[in-house]
């Protein structure tokens, strides 16, 4: 899609540190990592909310979990969080999809 930034990260018309890339899913370093390891995943397909990955896209949904766990296998993480904001109060500031995978430090809870 124009003028998303991480389509245009997908296409390589902007750099970004890839950690995971799949015909379906890129997976990348956080540009403003919230804890040691910061990963973005994302669908290589547009969407602009998780509020679109309905019924209709549950293979799509459940690819990114998968490899949110292949990914923390692989950096060793036992604990580990998984956040998907959906629109402005949420927290969401890029409106392409994306899983955030937070680990290496404790965890507060409930988020702020
Ligand atoms: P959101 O706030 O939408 O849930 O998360 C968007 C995330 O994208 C933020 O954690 C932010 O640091 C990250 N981000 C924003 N711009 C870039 C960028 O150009 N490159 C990378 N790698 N991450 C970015
Ligand atoms: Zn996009």
């Amino acid at each position: 899609m124009d003028n998303c930034l991480f389509c245009k990260i997908i296409n390589k018309q902007i750099p970004a540190a890839i950690e995971y890339e799949t015909d379906d899913l890129l997976a990348f370093n956080d540009i403003s990592p919230q804890a040691p390891v910061h990963i973005l995943i994302i669908p290589k397909q547009h969407f602009n909310t998780p509020a679109e990955l309905n019924n209709s896209y549950v293979e799509i949904a459940g690819k990114i979990t998968a490899a949110a766990a292949e990914i923390a296998a692989k950096k060793q993480l036992n604990s580990y969080r998984l956040v998907m904001n959906c629109n402005e109060d949420a927290g969401q500031s890029v409106f392409h999809v994306h899983m955030h995978l937070l680990g290496g430090r404790k965890m507060n809870w409930p988020p702020g």
